[in-house]
């Protein structure tokens, strides 16, 4: 092929344009049937899923592996991939996870797994965590598949299980028996959204760098046991309410990461006005002295992007009306900004405590302080990929207050980005975890173009 004719070659494909008219119908066909598999988590039983993933990729005829846990073989975890020619680039991996958290029917109008389609919405349990996002990566697979199209750098497609248990059979099974068959560049996850209506005044896509980490901890105190006739001081339940009470009203500092402070940055440009400027300047110590509380307080989920946080979850004591026990416990259930050392905090805990009588035991340390970059390739041609779709709404790093799957990718240095790419409104986010979800077909069909356009983008071939 002379140089011309390869030009044209690659300005034509690059043109191509697959027919999303004539793609929806399939599109929204694979959704309906993802959405009528039941995979509530508990019980966590994805076989059926996976083994419809996997027929679904042998027809397409691409390649791809299941795995199951022996531990417990309902689990299970399926990786397909497009084959790039360049094989010292290492792998985009877009993961997905199959299980969905339990429905409380009684509180559905809809049902929750008929994947039923009404006035351009489809209903059910996963819709938007995570079965739709599923279907986007997979119908994007498909499509770049049935082009021939060649990439230089591999995509790896990870359908998952037990995620919304993050439990040691998910992801982190994968990570932990099959890394090699991963080491992505990047991870693109879920954990970001973009939404209409959730920051003030103006459209965001919101997309995970950072997450809050869990940092459980047991207060605990023992002393001597008594008659409850014969009240004394000091004893475990009084001695732990006042520690608790210390606890509960300890006003953690406001802290903003530097992930925050982007995100505000880049809010506070587009909303403009005075409430631009204190968002722009929340890292200027007199403005947050002035103003950083009001921002904090416009949510609670503000307010636990600006501090670290404590919860007071569980309380264990006593086991007879006129017995003073001997022992008192506490849970907490305390999340951490990205760069707290969990050790650093319990010092601090303790001190606010005041108190050598508590003590407090560790449940589960995090470790992971990785913080994903938003100047990689990756988190610009998605940017632009977003902004090709929704020209007036703006796309920022961001970091969710819960966890995802990305922590595990995180723990090992990987930069994860975690964004639903669909634009919804505040309500709908509520529906995840919640009653009635639901997600448009408009929404799946751009939310697809946007997976399609952003992995030929970011693994090549080059323009
Ligand atoms: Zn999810």
């Amino acid at each position: 092929m002379t140089k011309s004719i390869l030009l044209i070659f690659s300005i034509s494909s690059l043109i191509a344009e697959p027919n999303w008219e004539k793609a929806r119908d399939e599109t929204v066909d694979l959704f309906q049937q993802y959405l009528r598999i039941d995979t509530s988590n508990p019980p966590g039983d994805v076989r059926l899923a996976a083994k419809w993933f996997a027929n679904i990729f042998e027809e397409e005829d691409i390649s791809f592996e299941t795995f199951t846990v022996p531990d417990d073989p309902r689990r299970m975890h399926v990786l397909a991939e497009l084959k790039g020619m360049n094989s010292e680039l290492k792998p985009l991996l877009i993961i997905n996870h199959m299980d969905v958290v339990p429905v409380d029917e009684d509180f559905w109008d809809e049902k929750p797994f008929d994947g039923e389609l009404r006035d351009g919405v489809v209903y059910g349990r996963g819709a938007i965590d995570m079965k739709g996002m599923g279907i986007m990566e997979l119908m994007a697979m498909i499509q770049l598949h049935r082009e021939g199209w060649r990439p230089e750098r591999t995509i790896k497609f990870l359908a998952v299980a037990d995620e919304e248990i993050l439990g040691p059979l998910g992801a982190s099974w994968m990570i932990e028996n099959h890394w090699d068959k991963l080491d992505p560049e990047w991870v693109w996850d879920e954990g970001g959204i973009g939404s209409e209506d959730s920051f003030p005044g103006v459209s965001a896509f919101a997309i995970a760098v950072a997450q809050k980490k869990s940092f459980w901890v047991e207060a605990v105190v023992e002393g001597k046991s008594g008659h409850g006739m014969r009240p004394y001081k000091d004893h475990p339940n009084e001695i732990l309410v006042k520690a608790l009470t210390r606890i509960v009203n300890w006003n953690t500092p406001l802290e903003i990461s530097p992930v925050v402070d982007e995100m505000f940055n880049r809010l506070g440009e587009s909303t403009g006005g005075g409430q631009g400027f204190v968002m722009k300047s929340l890292d200027n110590g007199l403005v947050r002295y002035l103003a950083g509380g009001s921002v904090a307080g416009t949510s609670v989920s503000t307010n636990a992007m600006l501090r670290n946080t404590i919860s007071l979850t569980m309380l264990n004591s006593g086991y007879k009306t006129n017995i003073i026990p001997e022992k008192a416990t506490a849970t907490l259930d305390i999340r951490l900004l990205p760069h707290v050392e969990p050790e650093e905090f319990l010092d601090d805990l303790k001190y606010v405590v005041n108190d050598d009588r508590v003590q407090f035991i560790s449940k589960r340390i995090p470790r992971n302080k990785h913080v994903s970059s938003w100047e990689t390739d990756f988190f610009n041609i998605l940017s632009d990929e977003l902004h090709r779709e929704k020209p007036d709404a703006l796309a920022m790093p961001f970091m969710t207050i819960g966890g995802t799957d990305s922590q595990f990718f995180q723990a090992k240095g990987v930069n994860c980005y975690g964004l639903i790419p669909v634009m919804v409104t505040e309500k709908d986010v509520q529906s995840i975890h919640g009653i009635d979800e639901s997600l448009s077909v408009e929404n799946l069909m751009m939310g697809t173009r946007i997976v399609y356009h952003t992995i030929k983008r970011v693994c090549g071939p080059g323009e």
